[in-house]
């Protein structure tokens, strides 16, 4: 049975003593911020105050001064808030955990609270060494524990066994259980899921649902299994049930979702007064999302539908240490907490032109001061890409009868082949594209067509997908092999291949799934990949997502998964995958 630790205060007795000895001017605080117009959570009010800082704690809010202060500023004439907390990362689309938390930093954005997914698929003891060096950030990250792996995976060694998420459930950094996609099990009478949620309860974590279009009874019934959050609202209704039903209801802008505009602008007009219980979140956008910031661009999203700007600072401060119990050292300005802060121009801009973490400056003047150093040595301790198997011609040969058709970005039905795929090129005026998914040791592959995806391009490869294995596309087999080859050439990534040409690429290194570049260079590349793409034919939202979501199981209809062409609701294999 696991028992919870806490880490949750960071601070050993020696350290407590000598933030006693700063309070009583015995020795000088490192840093003050005087006359600060900052914004009290407790009471929802611009408070005047001193704000002095030891390390990495605040440790007095109030009129005094020190006679000494390593660092003293004056800031009459700023806002001073708590750093912004994001509820719900998924810190591994094409950037990593290190590159995100620079970015979302900068930005004020000083606290992730992160999908675990691709370390939990790692063994514990390199994916919690990962966890102990971003935790050296001036950030703070902390960490979910997932409960299934979202697709079928063929391989024993990831087995998702009671030892291996009690294990996470142990790990001081992790805050909550979820997200729970494999819901429909628990209700279909699994009772290991079942315990593991019940065991999350004992280790005081909340359990997050991820329950789209679910209905009253089944947010009911979810409710009783122990269930406190959901981030899947699409609409005023949905958000509303969610929180009539006592969710704490994250409301969700990404980038396939762009939601939270209407549905905040909704719940305002139904009268909504109580925001307690809201949280905002950006769900993993991809890279080009987030040039117009993070929490940051929610907020002034939230004011601008009419949201009061206390409640818009609240939503992504103090709600979100509340829900994750971490309230006495996240989200507010006062005594004790952890010293993030943004230093705002103006109330209502909310991009801060200053941003203190952990008691030190990461962003100033314009200028980043965040420690470059710390984020390298992160990519040191993740998993580089190690593409070792070729792609040959004879594994280009596609029989099967059945092939998925695309509905949106992320979802597919089965459809019947008609074309004759026994040929080396697809017709350019019609959109079936040869699709391949390849084992990341080589042991199988499952060739199919995929319907929608664009009608006018050679080879796409990508080493990004939930699995972990290859994705390859194209209508032009040549031109397939030859992405597949830059690709491993690369050392994993995407690459886009047009009639013998590379036309666009993003390097992947680490894990074969993100890159090693600040998030503002990404973005260069995505757009790019995007722009060559749909000069191409590509016509939804976001094509980053499908790649990521063509294995996924937790999306209708039918799936390509590593067991073969998978249909969801009957948890049936069709067409397995076959040896190589
Ligand atoms: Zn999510």
């Amino acid at each position: 049975m696991p028992v919870k630790r806490s880490a949750r205060a960071p601070w050993s007795k020696v350290m407590i003593r000598s933030q006693l000895e700063v309070v009583d001017q015995v020795r000088p605080p490192s840093l003050v911020l005087k006359n600060a117009t900052y914004l009290n959570m407790y009471v929802k009010q611009w408070k005047t105050a001193n704000i002095w800082i030891e390390g990495d704690r605040i440790v007095y809010v109030g009129p005094e001064l020190p006679d000494q202060a390593v660092e003293m500023i004056d800031v009459s004439d700023k806002y001073i808030v708590p750093g912004y907390i994001e509820p719900h990362a998924h810190p591994f689309q094409l950037y990593n955990p290190a590159t995100l938390s620079k970015y979302a930093g900068e930005r004020g954005t000083t606290t992730l609270v992160n999908d675990n997914m691709l370390l939990f698929l790692q063994e514990e003891e390199q994916a919690f060494a990962q966890l102990d060096l971003i935790q050296q950030l001036p950030t703070s990250t902390y960490w979910w524990a997932r409960l299934d792996t979202q697709t079928e995976l063929d391989r024993e060694s990831v087995a998702v066994d009671s030892e291996r998420v009690h294990a996470w459930f142990n790990h001081p950094d992790v805050v909550m259980a979820g997200e729970l996609t494999a819901w429909p099990r628990t209700l279909q009478g699994d009772d290991e899921l079942l315990q593991w949620m019940l065991d999350a309860e004992t280790c005081g974590l909340p359990v997050e649902g991820h329950f789209p279009g679910a209905s009253a009874k089944t947010l009911t019934k979810m409710a009783l299994m122990g269930v406190h959050s959901d981030h899947e609202a699409m609409t005023t209704e949905e958000a509303l049930c969610r929180l009539e039903h006592g969710y704490t209801t994250t409301l969700r802008h990404s980038s396939i979702r762009p939601d939270l505009p209407k549905m905040l602008k909704g719940l305002l007009e139904s009268g909504l007064e109580a925001f307690d219980h809201l949280m905002v979140t950006t769900d993993g956008s991809t890279p080009g999302f987030y040039e117009g910031g993070m929490q940051d661009n929610l907020i002034r999203i939230m004011m601008e539908a009419g949201l009061p700007a206390i409640e818009a600072y609240r939503i992504v401060s103090l709600n979100v240490a509340r829900h994750f119990d971490l309230d006495h050292v996240l989200g507010s300005i006062a005594p004790g907490r952890i010293a993030h802060l943004n230093i705002l121009d103006a109330i209502d801009e909310p991009r801060p032109s200053a941003v203190i973490a952990k008691g030190q400056w990461i962003y100033r003047d314009g200028v980043s001061l965040f420690p470059d150093e710390l984020v390298e040595a992160i990519f040191e301790k993740m998993p580089a890409t190690d593409v070792a198997i070729d792609l040959m011609p004879e594994d280009l040969s596609f029989s099967m009868p059945v092939g998925l058709d695309m509905v949106n970005s992320v979802i597919m039905k089965l459809f019947k082949i008609t074309h004759d795929t026994g040929q080396d090129e697809l017709p350019r005026d019609e959109d079936e594209s040869f699709l391949m998914l390849l084992d990341k040791e080589g042991k199988w592959r499952l060739n199919t067509v995929l319907k929608g995806f664009a009608k006018d391009f050679g080879g796409l490869v990508s080493s990004y997908s939930i699995s972990g294995d290859y994705l390859i596309l194209g209508k032009c087999k040549q031109d397939m092999l030859k992405a597949f080859a830059r690709m491993k050439e690369l050392g994993g990534g995407i690459v886009l291949v047009d009639r013998g040409e590379i036309v666009a690429e993003i390097p992947l290194p680490l894990c074969g799934m993100t890159s090693i570049e600040p998030i503002e260079q990404l973005i260069v590349q995505e757009k790019q990949f995007q722009k060559e793409l749909r000069a191409r034919g590509y016509q939804f939202e976001d094509p980053i997502y499908t790649l990521l979501f063509l294995a996924s199981t937790h999306l209708p209809y039918v799936r390509a998964t590593p067991l073969g062409i998978y249909e969801v609701m009957k948890k049936q294999v069709l067409f397995p995958a076959i040896l190589r």
